[in-house]
């Protein structure tokens, strides 16, 4: 009889941890509660759907989230080959249409002979072996259960959504085509960029300060030190733009709308601050605006993001917005194998321990995957060295304190230091990542971790 694994959650993690169990000739059952119940930020009833920016990340390696793509390619992951064949031109970051992506996604996963898809909402913890990879946007009845299971409260958090817009109503004459530095594929850029100067830069701050954004209840407000400061409990890596506009009115120009690398583009005076805009599909049809995840009303995003010059006329085919994001305080319930401490068969992978970012997200699930399958077939459970991305990831999930525990991105911050001082930033990255791809291997390879 072939060894049977329940999979919750056909999202990112859920999919990487059933395609890795299948191809070790695990039966997995993936239970999928969309289409028949969505969630407030996912749109379709495809698998893998990504439910805001269409980039995983950079694929430089001398990155945290690119260090990471490197060694899941080793491990043929699935969302990684995907990624690829899915690819629009992003300069060095790795960025899909997401339509391509998780239609790609979902007819390999459902065509796969190991593979059956189950399209109903789990609403209590099954009998384990199950790896449990419900996301941010896990069912009310389902956290429910997870709470009780766990002993704790769920955490939350927020996180928001940027605007799509289509290509064809962006003024081409005032925007360019161009990529940070040149680094870009296509010929004439990757990025379309709107250029702003000062007097625009500071009127477009101003307005958006102010403008008027969907109102929290008071239980979803964050409370510091006792006292209600007045707005949600923000991830500090994807804060909305209105509320990073609101700290300084410089935060912009330093941040998402920093003109470096971008100056050659324009003759005359550089721009003070430009928008960057991404394609978001391979037709060109779509464009995702960068760093604009917001939580203003509709009519606000329409008035205000119409004041950058090239979007006067902008059409928005997606509006931003923002999500009560669920996750568990993973240190007190998992170890590094993603097994939990009270059931050592059941696992959970994704952003509801925690994990942060697409590619994070669907590592963890190709870790749980991995390590269901052999505990399935009787063998030694993985914990990759913390001198690698992977198992720094998964080393930080489980050890993390938990009083202040946060979502965590890949990074290389989270890699066990160097022994020996390298003071050139480029070079200690490029040491790290060297590092890293050679602990990965070895562990690998003296684990058997590719069958
Ligand atoms: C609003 C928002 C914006 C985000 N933006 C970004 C971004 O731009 N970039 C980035 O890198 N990360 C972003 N994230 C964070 C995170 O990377 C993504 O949410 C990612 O998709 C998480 O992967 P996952 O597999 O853990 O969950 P998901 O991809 O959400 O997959 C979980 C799946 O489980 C299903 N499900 C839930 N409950 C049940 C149930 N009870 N029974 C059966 N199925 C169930 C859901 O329908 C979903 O398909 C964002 C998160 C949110 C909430």
């Amino acid at each position: 009889m072939q060894p049977e694994l329940k999979v919750i959650g056909g999202g990112l993690a859920g999919c990487e941890a059933a395609w890795q169990a299948a191809e070790r000739n695990i039966h997995v059952q993936l239970f999928e509660m969309r289409p028949q119940k969505m969630t407030g930020a996912h749109q379709t009833a495809w698998l893998g759907e990504l439910v805001c920016s269409n980039s995983l990340g950079s694929k430089l390696r001398e990155n945290g989230s690119g260090l990471l793509f490197h060694e899941m390619k080793e491990l043929h992951s699935i969302i990684c080959r995907v990624a690829e064949q899915s690819a629009v031109p992003a300069g060095s970051a790795l960025a899909v249409d997401r339509h391509i992506f998780a239609e790609t996604l979902t007819e390999l996963i459902a065509t796969h002979p190991n593979i059956e898809i189950i399209r109903e909402e789990i609403t209590t913890i099954p009998k384990a072996p199950t790896i449990i990879a419900s996301g941010p946007l896990t069912s009310p009845a389902l956290a429910i259960s997870l709470a009780n299971f766990h002993g704790k409260e769920n955490l939350f958090f927020y996180d928001a959504i940027a605007p799509i817009i289509t290509a064809d109503s962006i003024n081409m004459s005032i925007a360019v085509r161009g990529s940070r530095y040149g680094k870009g594929e296509a010929n004439e850029g990757d990025y379309i960029n709107c250029p702003m100067d000062q007097a625009t830069y500071n009127h477009f701050v101003q307005q958006l300060a102010a403008a008027e954004q969907i109102h929290l209840k008071s239980f979803e407000r964050k409370i510091e030190y006792g006292v209600d400061v007045g707005h949600a409990k923000f991830f500090e890596g994807c804060l909305p733009i209105e509320v990073m506009a609101r700290r300084d009115p410089a935060t912009l120009a330093y941040g998402p709308l920093r003109p470096v690398g971008l100056r050659k583009l324009f003759k005359g005076d550089a721009p003070f601050a430009i928008v960057q805009l991404r394609q978001d599909d391979l037709t060109h049809h779509s464009y995702n605006m960068v760093g604009f995840q917001t939580n203003l009303t509709y009519k606000e995003q329409k008035r205000v993001f119409k004041l950058i010059p090239g979007l006067e006329q902008a059409e928005f085919m997606r509006y931003g917005q923002m999500h009560r994001n669920t996750f568990l305080c993973a240190p007190s319930l998992i170890n590094q194998t993603l097994q939990t401490k009270k059931d050592p068969s059941l696992f959970f992978a994704g952003q509801i321990i925690g994990v942060e970012g697409y590619l994070g997200n669907a590592a963890s699930g190709l870790i749980a995957g991995i390590n269901a399958s052999r505990q399935l077939k009787g063998s030694s459970l993985l914990a990759f060295p913390r001198e690698c991305m992977i198992g720094a990831l998964c080393f930080y999930i489980a050890n993390a304190g938990c009083e202040t525990f946060q979502p965590m991105k890949a990074n290389l911050g989270l890699l066990a230091p160097l022994q020996f001082r390298i003071r050139d930033k480029q070079e200690r990255k490029a040491a790290m990542a060297n590092r890293a791809l050679r602990a990965f291997r070895n562990y690998a390879k003296m684990n058997n971790a590719y069958n």
